[in-house]
């Protein structure tokens, strides 16, 4: 098995993510099997406790790991199957540590960073290679070089290098190079600092990735060269991508990483096939339509946080000929000023996911916009919750309606906890979480969508329909057309007055590609425009 790590250096949110997944694109079209793998240094256990609006969205795979919103970069652009395996933090790190040494595993020796932390990251690096699964790991480590708490995972890159030799792992790292508009210069100190940073701690990359606004004239790449101590075919130019990330990777192709790092590797492939990947980019970046779209959320001022939801619009787009003009509306004001003027140009809303009360008034009001002015409507998870309080409320006359999650006294618990949810205290990893099938009802919305019976989606929640209420609901229209499959809970609920209104108690956000929109998206798109 080969090894590509990647670190990043001088600031965050340089994109060593979708550098990565872009790698890996390219390393799949040359005919290789890639697994990608994100280390995080911080503390937490999983990224699952955490607020989106700090972290962003926590991805759900399949087997229900919280994971890192990178990792949903890694299966947007490889066919990578990735497991909890593939997201590795410090929390859990020390957390298999202390278990080993209480349970006496060390035979009396002082435990340390190294070697103990450092062989247990080791460990789960060199774990993909009993697998068999792929040729290539390539192993992104979150953070900048500099931060203290990462010092542990480079420590760990760098003896795991010099264990399987250089023809067998390399070190890439992303970078920026900054243009600085008094002196009408890019500049390559920081660059050259963050490597003397590796150097200093015995890891020299040996390719140069840097993100940078302007094109990287050939006196930028020769310093860059000299001071990094890096050939010049090696420092490879990103800029920023104009209209779509999935771009990136046809543009790092073209600077010649993909080619580079076979080299390196001594990995002999035919060169990468892009033309079906570059089809599809055209067509989301040279849509013929516009059509405007309304996410109604709370976590509304990081880009971020609903990253999924935004690239399966974005992949939907695309397959419609379509541009998706996205509309981000704040919940709480919508409870402020009401919905009319914040949705009545919008094509089509949606509720996505989310935790405790606050703007849910405001998701309420959205959803009964969209249900009586007719507007597509999709609710995911939440949004589905939401848009069983609306019916309810407005539909059923239960005055009071609401989950339990937001009004613990309310008169009509329609949305209530989960029953094995009744005893769970802790917050870590403790939803119902993951891939769950579901039957859908012939001839519903639903089943047309997804063109089968059967389906398969990850969820990550604690509340749900409140099966006391099914009839009531259903006789006034609303439409239970998925359920889990012994019918206990309810997973999709649509609207028979309604011609396009759906909403789903998983996240198909996580299954959707670009070059294989997920269908809700997909129709929801096409309802929009028409
Ligand atoms: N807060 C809701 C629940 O726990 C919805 C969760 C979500 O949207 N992911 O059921």
């Amino acid at each position: 098995m080969k090894y590509i790590f990647v670190t990043g250096g001088v600031v965050s949110s340089l994109g060593k993510g979708l550098a990565a997944a872009s790698l890996g694109t390219l390393l799949e079209h040359r005919g290789l099997r890639v697994m990608l793998q994100k280390l995080d240094p911080y503390l937490n256990v999983d990224p699952g406790t955490m607020n989106p609006l700090q972290h962003g969205e926590v991805y759900v795979l399949a087997d229900g790991a919280e994971t890192d919103l990178d990792l949903g970069h890694y299966e947007r652009f490889t066919k990578c199957e990735l497991t909890r395996d593939n997201n590795l933090t410090s929390g859990q790190v020390y957390e298999t540590v202390l278990a080993k040494e209480r349970r006496g595993d060390y035979l009396g020796k002082t435990v340390q960073v190294i070697p103990h932390i450092t062989d247990e990251i080791k460990s789960r690096i060199r774990s993909f290679e009993q697998t068999g699964k792929a040729d290539i790991l390539i192993t992104e480590i979150g953070g900048t070089t500099g931060d203290i708490e990462g010092l542990p995972f480079l420590e760990a890159i760098r003896q795991f290098i010099l264990q399987v030799g250089h023809e067998n792992a390399i070190l890439l790292h992303v970078t920026l190079v900054p243009y600085i508009k008094a002196a009408g210069e890019l500049k390559t100190k920081p660059t050259q600092q963050s490597v003397a940073k590796l150097r200093e701690i015995g890891l020299q990359p040996e390719v140069l990735i840097c993100r940078t606004e302007k094109p990287l004239e050939t006196d930028v790449r020769e310093k860059l060269s000299l001071y990094c101590n890096v050939p010049i075919s090696s420092v490879i130019e990103a800029r920023d991508v104009e209209s779509s990330i999935y771009e990136f990777p046809l543009m790092l192709q073209t600077e010649g990483l993909d080619e580079k790092v076979c080299q390196l590797l001594h990995l002999d492939t035919r060169p990468a096939d892009m033309e079906r990947w570059k089809m599809v980019v055209h067509s989301i970046v040279n849509p013929s339509r516009q059509v405007k779209i309304a996410v109604v959320g709370k976590y509304v001022e990081l880009q971020d946080a609903y990253k999924s939801i935004y690239e399966s619009l974005c992949h939907a787009g695309g397959a419609n000929d379509c541009g998706v003009d996205l509309e981000i509306v704040d919940a709480e004001q919508i409870e402020a000023e009401g919905a009319e003027i914040f949705l009545s140009g919008v094509s089509g809303i949606l509720v996505p996911g989310g935790f405790g009360d606050r703007g849910t008034e405001g998701k309420i009001a959205a959803a009964r916009y969209a249900r009586e002015n007719k507007i597509p409507f999709l609710g995911i998870c939440l949004g589905m919750q939401i848009a069983t309080i609306e019916f309810a409320r407005n539909v059923c006359g239960l005055e009071g309606a609401n989950s339990t999650e937001f009004e613990p006294t309310t008169p009509h618990a329609v949305i209530a906890l989960l029953d094995d949810q009744r005893e769970v205290t802790g917050k870590g990893g403790s939803m119902r979480l993951g891939s769950w099938p579901a039957l859908l009802k012939p001839d519903s919305l639903a089943h047309r969508i997804y063109g089968q019976a059967e389906i398969a989606e990850r969820h990550r929640h604690r509340y749900e329909f409140n099966n006391a209420y099914r009839e009531r609901m259903e006789e006034k229209g609303l439409v239970i057309s998925g359920t889990s499959p012994d019918g206990s809970l309810v997973e999709i609920i649509e609207n028979r007055d309604h011609p396009w209104f759906i909403a789903v108690q998983f996240h198909p956000e996580f299954l959707s590609k670009p070059e294989a929109p997920h269908p809700l998206f997909d129709e929801f798109i096409r309802a929009s425009i028409s």
